[in-house]
């Protein structure tokens, strides 16, 4: 029997590879736009972070980790999310002793333990970023503005930005105690996860997903209902900076997303038309976080994207992304002596910056025109041993469907002129 991939990854072969490349390319562009310096932490941790980090009542703690004992029994665990790991490493490498506050994001693959379905893997990719030493409202809104702009810059339409603020622990411990006093009555028809939220982290019953929790909880009091002065503030001034950025916002009450390191701002971004899994953005403050881990009190806040999520939607909004494949050069070379020059010249015309290939498998020059054709070749170099002998290469232009001669001292300075003012 074969052996397949493990269940919820993927392959991303050529053809499809280009679509991520350029995802890529657009994510490292706004970023260094934005001010933004790219970090990059272990695909693994120590599994106490995450428990830390992420927090021991949410989804992915519980039951969402790839978690493993090492050969030295540590306990390891492939990360699921990017935030813990960039608290650790700012705390570990002192980068609260740079300026602050400091801005990074990353990219790269994140691994959950789930059902797998549409829009939902084991290995899937995120693009995040986060701000760590900053708490003024403008870094919210301007983290916000970042995720709407790339959004903008890749075409994506149809798109819902939903903020909320989920208050500190200052105010969450009023709603707290006024949330449990309005669910004590209907406790035991909340489903098993809700029931087990309302001792440790009631406030998440608000995002239980379950219809019947929903309609159970429809006037529970939202943590908006209790914010204090500063974290009222804080969510009025942010909106303000949204607003003079000209993004259309909704506000969400219900809105608590699944981190436990949650404070004032919460934000998501959802996109119409790909089934389910509709959140393509989600992020928030997480002002305590830091400081949970170990480090210095530090403010932070930050957010993830799914990138195979934006994929389906640029796929079923047919968003144009491939961006323009340069055509490489075919050498076709028959015969041994040809096949030398050939191949000298293949390194000649990758020096100058142009991509070229050969065949590499002893094809006759039907077989090797064929492979031009379906590499999408521009020009094919034919070498044969007359050409060899009078030091000529033939050049076949395949879209115009002519050819001609030219001296093998001059190919590399022809092709230079030729497909750089044509590309
Ligand atoms: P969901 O509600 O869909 O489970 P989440 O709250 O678990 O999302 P986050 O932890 O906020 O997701 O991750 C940020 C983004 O990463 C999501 O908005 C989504 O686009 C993507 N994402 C999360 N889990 C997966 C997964 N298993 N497969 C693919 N993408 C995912
Ligand atoms: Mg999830």
């Amino acid at each position: 029997m074969s052996i397949q991939r493990p269940k919820g990854t993927q392959d991303i072969i050529p053809g499809t590879i280009e679509k991520w490349q350029f995802l890529e390319e657009q994510i490292r562009k706004i970023c260094s736009e934005y001010g933004y310096k790219e970090i990059r932490t272990p695909v693994f941790e120590a599994t106490e972070l995450f428990q830390r980090g992420v927090g021991e009542t949410t989804d992915i703690v519980n039951k969402e980790m790839y978690t493993f004992m090492d050969k030295g029994q540590r306990s390891i665990t492939l990360r699921p999310e990017g935030t813990a790991s960039v608290c650790r490493a700012y705390t570990e490498n002192k980068l609260y002793a740079l300026q602050q506050p400091v801005k990074m994001y990353y990219l790269g693959p994140m691994f959950r333990y789930e059902k797998s379905q549409a829009g939902r893997f084991r290995q899937f990719h995120q693009f995040g970023a986060e701000v760590l030493g900053g708490e003024d409202p403008l870094v919210d809104a301007e983290i916000i503005c970042l995720i709407w702009d790339f959004f903008g810059r890749i075409g994506l339409k149809g798109l819902v930005v939903e903020i909320n603020s989920v208050g500190c622990p200052t105010c969450r411990a009023e709603h707290r105690i006024r949330l449990q006093e309005f669910l004590q009555e209907c406790k035991d028809d909340l489903c098993p996860d809700c029931q087990n939220r309302f001792t440790k982290n009631p406030m998440r019953i608000l995002d239980c997903k379950n219809s019947s929790c929903q309609k159970l909880t429809e006037n529970a009091p939202t943590t908006l209902d209790t914010l204090c002065v500063d974290c009222a503030e804080h969510f009025a001034k942010t909106q303000e900076y949204l607003k003079i950025a000209g993004i259309a916002y909704r506000i969400n009450p219900r809105m608590v997303r699944g981190l436990d390191y949650y404070q004032k701002t919460a934000f998501e971004v959802t996109a119409e038309g790909i089934g389910a899994q509709n959140a393509i953005c989600g992020g928030g403050r997480y002002d305590g976080l830091v400081q949970e881990i170990g480090g210095p009190a530090t403010p932070g806040i930050g957010f993830a994207m799914g990138l195979e999520r934006i994929l389906s939607v640029m796929e079923k909004q047919s968003v144009e992304m491939l961006p323009e494949v340069e055509a490489p050069v075919v050498i076709a070379a028959l015969g041994e002596a040809a096949r030398q020059e050939g191949f000298r010249l293949l390194g000649d015309l990758r020096q100058a910056g142009l991509p070229a290939v050969m065949d590499l498998l002893g094809k006759g020059l039907k077989g090797q025109l064929k492979y031009a054709d379906r590499e999408q070749a521009r020009y094919v170099l034919i070498l044969g041993d007359d050409e060899l002998s009078r030091k000529m290469v033939i050049v076949r232009d395949m879209r115009l469907g002519e050819q001609q001669e030219i001296p093998l001292d001059q190919i590399k300075a022809f092709l230079l002129n030729h497909t750089k003012c044509e590309m």
